[in-house]
Order: C-alpha cells, then structure tokens, then sequence
C-alpha cells in the first residue's frame, strides 16, 4: 500500500516535471533546466531521479567517487563486496587504502598525470583487500569537471582480473612451451595456408632454408610432391585427404646429392580471432595445412648402399659359382678322356694282345690328361681368404644366421626352439668362417629333416657357457645318423645323404677344422630323446633318430672375453 502511494505520488511528480518541461517560465535559468532535462526520458518522459542514483548503487561494477585528492565520498555495493570495507570504513579515507604496495610508483605517476590533465586513465594496479587478500583491479578513473572545467570529483569504476590474468598467463607459458617443443623437434613443421605461404615455422625448418639458400623448403616439397607423387599437397589436404610418411627427394643445386624426406600433412583449422567467432561457431575459421617433414636422407642412403652391396655380393658370389662350375665341367671332360684309355688298355689286356710299347704310350697319355684336369681344378681352387679375428656375441651370430634361414625353415614346415643362454662370454673369432660353420649345421639340419618325412619336424638350438667358452648344440629329429658314421662324416668326400646334389662332403671337415682353430671340437651324435616323436612315419633302420651337434668354442688367441647378455649387452 505504501509503495503504491509512493508510485503515485513519484508518477505526478514527474508528470509535472514533464509539463514544466515543456513549457518553461521565461526566467528559468539554462542550468536548472539542463539540470531538469537530465531526467526527461524518451519523448521528453522523465526518468525517476533516483534511478541514476541506483543505477549505479546496484550496479555490477566497484564505483567509488572520490574528492580532487582521491578522498573517498561515495562507494557502491560491488565495491564493498569486491574489497570488503564497508562503506562507513573508508568514507573519507584515500584510494591509497586499497593499494598493496605492488604497484611501482611510475603507474600511480602516470595515473595521476592523465587525470589531472582531465583526461581518463585506465589500468592495472595490484589492490589489497580488507582481509589482506591481493587481487589485480583494472581500474577506470575519469575525472568529473564543474562548469568552469575545473576537476570537481573523480569516478573510478574497478573490475577484479586476476582470474583473467592467470588464464592469460597460463596461455602464455602454454604457448611459449608448444613453440620450444615445436622449435626443439627433430621434424620439419610448417603451417601453410591455401596458397602455400608459411604462416609458422620451426628451427629445422629454417636449417633447411638456409641449407637450401633462401629457397622456401615448403615450395620446393610440395613441388617434389606433385612431381613424384602425382598430387598437389595442399588441394589434396584442403579437400580432406591427408597423407603421412610419403617419400620424396628435393634435388640440390651444384650437382649435390638430393636431400629426401618423409612427409606427412595434415588439415587443421585456425579458429577466428574476430568478433564473428566469439561464440565458438565455425564462421570465419581458416583452414591451414600442418606439412611436417622427416629428413631421411642419411637412411636412404645407407639403404641404397646396403642394397648395391647385397647385389655386388650377389654378383661376386654368382661369379664365383660360375667360375666352379666351369672349371668342374672341364675337370669331368679332362677325366673322360684318361678314363676311356683306361677302359681301353684293360680291355687289351683282357684280350692279351696288348704290346708293352703301346701300353706304354696309353699310360703316358693317362699321366698327361690326368695331369691336365688336375691342373684345372688347381685353377679354379679359389685363394683362401685370411681373415682377420672379430670380437663377437655367438648368440647373435646364431640369430643371424637363424634369421637368414627364415624362409627355408618356413618352407620345411620346421618349428625352432631357439634356447639362448642369458649370459655368454665375448669371443675372438673369425666371424666369417664360423658363421659359414652354423649356417652349414643348420642346412644339414634341415636336409636331415627333409629327407626324414616326418610329420612333426623340430629343431633346437641352444648355447651356454662353459669356462671361458661357448658350448652350441644342433639338434634335430631328422634321418639320424648310424653309430659307425658319426667319425666317418668327417671325412673329406664323405656324402652321406640320400639327397647328394650340391654336397661334395666336405662341409664337416672344413667345419672341424674351423672350430679346431677356435680351441674346440665338434661332434654328432643321436639326439637323446628329442628325436622320439609321436606321429612320424618312417624310423630309419641302423640308427637312432635325429642328431645332435655339439660344439665348444673358445678365443682365437686363447684369452677369456667379456660377458655379454643374450642381447649382446655387457
Ligand atoms: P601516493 O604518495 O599517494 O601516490 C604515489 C604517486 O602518485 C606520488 O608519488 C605522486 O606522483 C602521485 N600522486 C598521488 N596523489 C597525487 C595527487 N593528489 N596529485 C598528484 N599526484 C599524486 N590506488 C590504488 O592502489 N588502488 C586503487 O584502487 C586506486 N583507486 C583510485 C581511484 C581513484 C578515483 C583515484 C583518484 C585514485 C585511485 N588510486 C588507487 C590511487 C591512489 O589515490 C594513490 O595515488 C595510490 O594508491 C598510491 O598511494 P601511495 O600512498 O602509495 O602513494
């Protein structure tokens, strides 16, 4: 009820106001009426004059009004609750109570010299709470001027951005971190916009630039990529479609070798720092493309290089086969020819007629083209390569020489039951030869198995240490081999196998004599066990099946070696 008479009554104050608005006394003053006209609201509607007031009791904003010396007069209630004082605290104190002593005096310097010089002053001041709590005020301060353009009062209006300022911060130190990661990657990146200009770059990106004198590295990829790939980079990626780890090479000035790279790229999309993006949506948003690129230059290189290796190998190990077969070819047509006079002079001799001189003349010419193909075969034995000693893990030799038989084993459909010993002792040894000693161990594993047709075909290969040394076994549950063969196989010459092509027996003589220099020895002998295998069809007559392979080695020079896990670590 009471509010309601107050309406009323405040409506035709107003409404009188109105009226006398309109139709001012002759004699009103200018200032009462711009006083008055203050008030008017639309179509010279006034406003209740204690909605200004209000306005800015209740606003959400910290308001203070302050004398010329920044003596406070007036505080709002977002004032009080932003700092804490209540009103009747700080009227008539100076701003100064809000102050922490952070701010350096420069700030508070130019403040003041802004706003004696009537204009606004905006900042940052580092402010105290009443309960000591420090917080950071943007502060607006602008000076209120009376009719003579003197500064009357100052109104400062204060918003808490300590929040703000953490985030701003945080985004800071964020950014800061993301561009010394970028800066610090061992990849090329760049940003691209549609048009191929680098928008952001990185240290190696640079390194390259300068490499490639001043050449911007982004054109030039995305020259090598539409040239070898078939694709321009960027329409591909802008239209969705990235790529990742293609390889090309950017070919050099001055006849250097080409550098190459793995690139990769990628659509990211900038988001609109306008006012358009405010709201998150995607107007405005650019596309960019994110390049990175690998040099691999030095892995191609050591690739191609392997591979011209491999093939010069290949070549030279074709050359020698060529070579053996040959000079066998002849040695076989040398040994016809004796061997025809041979058949010859028997045959005379059988029928008695057979004159001493003739015979004579036959066995000349036998000794004459013996000798000729012993003369070839002399020829074609190629030199015996010196090797110089190698300090080698003989487990990692093993894996080696596992690895490189992958595919046959496979073949055979034989399982491997690989049993390294977790610590061997280093060896000096000639690496060639003794991998050239487990490779033929495993091919005659392999051929036992082969030539056994049985169903479950198993091979184990163990080491382990003994003393100083190495102990390896070989064992397989193939053919197997008979009690009076097991010395016999070292024989040279010695072929035991049904399947003699390639073989010339001398593989295990060769192979003892290898391990012999290495301080070792070498025998065969039938697997204990292992070569009982359920299912298997054939059990070979006069022998035990499978065989076992054991042999120890030592240092060339005698001297005990360092001990090295299973992964060749010490
Ligand atoms: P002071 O000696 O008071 O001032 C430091 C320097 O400011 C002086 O060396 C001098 O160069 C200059 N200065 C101070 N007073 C005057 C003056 N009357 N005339 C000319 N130069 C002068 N300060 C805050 O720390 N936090 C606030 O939130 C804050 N709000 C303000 C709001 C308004 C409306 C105004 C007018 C001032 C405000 N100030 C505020 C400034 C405050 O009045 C002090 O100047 C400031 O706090 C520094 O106080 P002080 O005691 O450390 O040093």
């Amino acid at each position: 009820m009471e509010t309601g008479k107050m309406d009323r009554a405040g409506h035709a104050a107003l409404s009188a106001l109105g009226a006398f608005l309109l139709s001012p006394p002759e004699d009103t003053p200018p200032e009462v009426l711009e006083a008055f006209s203050l008030f008017a609201g639309p179509n010279s509607e006034p406003l209740p004059p204690r909605l200004f007031f209000e306005a800015v009791e209740q606003g959400p904003v910290a308001i203070s009004i302050t004398d010329a010396s920044a003596r406070i007069l007036y505080v709002n209630h977002a004032f009080e609750r932003l700092t804490g004082y209540p009103r009747d605290v700080v009227l008539g104190k100076n701003q100064s109570i809000l102050s922490n002593n952070a701010t350096p005096d420069s700030v508070y310097q130019g403040l003041w010299r802004t706003i004696q010089d009537k204009r606004p002053w905006t900042g940052t001041l580092v402010n105290r709470t009443r309960d000591g709590g420090d917080y950071l005020a943007e502060l607006t301060v602008s000076p209120m001027l009376d009719r003579d353009g003197r500064i009357d009062y100052f109104l400062g209006m204060h918003r808490d951005i300590t929040k703000v300022h953490a985030l701003e911060t945080s985004l800071r130190q964020q950014k800061s971190l993301i561009e010394t990661i970028i800066d610090a990657a061992p990849v090329l990146v760049a940003l691209l916009d549609e048009r191929g200009k680098v928008l952001v770059d990185n240290q190696e990106y640079k390194k390259l630039l300068g490499d490639l004198r001043g050449r911007e590295p982004a054109e030039l990829l995305r020259a090598a990529i539409r040239e070898q790939a078939g694709f321009d980079p960027i329409a591909t990626v802008l239209g969705g479609q990235a790529f990742k780890d293609l390889e090309v090479f950017v070919a050099l000035a001055n006849n250097r070798p080409p550098r190459w790279f793995a690139c990769s790229g990628e659509r990211v999309t900038e988001l609109d720092e306008g006012v358009r993006g405010y709201f998150g949506n995607d107007v405005g948003g650019m596309p960019r493309v994110l390049l990175l690129a690998n040099d691999i230059t030095r892995r191609r290189r050591e690739a191609e290089r392997a591979q011209m290796e491999n093939l010069r190998a290949r070549l030279a190990e074709q050359q020698f086969v060529q070579g053996m077969r040959e000079a066998l070819t002849a040695a076989i047509y040398q040994i016809q020819v004796p061997l025809n006079v041979i058949q010859a002079a028997s045959g005379m001799l059988r029928d008695g007629g057979c004159h001493p001189d003739s015979l004579a003349g036959m066995i000349e010419q036998i000794r004459a083209t013996g000798e000729r193909a012993l003369q070839t075969l002399r020829a074609a034995l190629p030199e015996e390569s010196r090797e110089l000693g190698a300090v080698v893990n003989v487990n990692d030799m093993l894996r080696q020489v596992l690895e490189l038989s992958t595919d046959t084993l496979l073949a055979a459909g034989i399982v491997v039951d690989w049993r390294p010993a977790n610590v061997l002792p280093e060896l000096n040894v000639h690496k060639t030869q003794l991998r050239s000693v487990f490779k033929l161990l495993l091919d005659n594993a392999v051929q036992a198995l082969n030539e056994s047709n049985g169903v479950h075909r198993e091979l184990r290969i163990a080491t382990r240490r003994v003393g100083d040394g190495v102990e390896v076994e070989i064992e397989d549950n193939g053919v197997g081999l008979a009690a009076e063969d097991r010395l016999r196989v070292f024989e040279p010459f010695y072929v035991g196998w049904r399947n003699r092509r390639g073989r010339a027996g001398m593989g295990l003589a060769l192979a003892q004599e290898v391990v012999n220099q290495h301080g070792g020895y070498i025998q065969l002998d039938s697997a204990g066990g292992f070569g009982k295998v359920a299912g298997d069809d054939i059990e070979p007559s006069g022998s035990s099946r499978g065989c076992l392979v054991r042999l120890t080695l030592s240092n060339l020079t005698g001297e005990p070696g360092r001990a090295l896990s299973v992964d060749g670590e010490p």
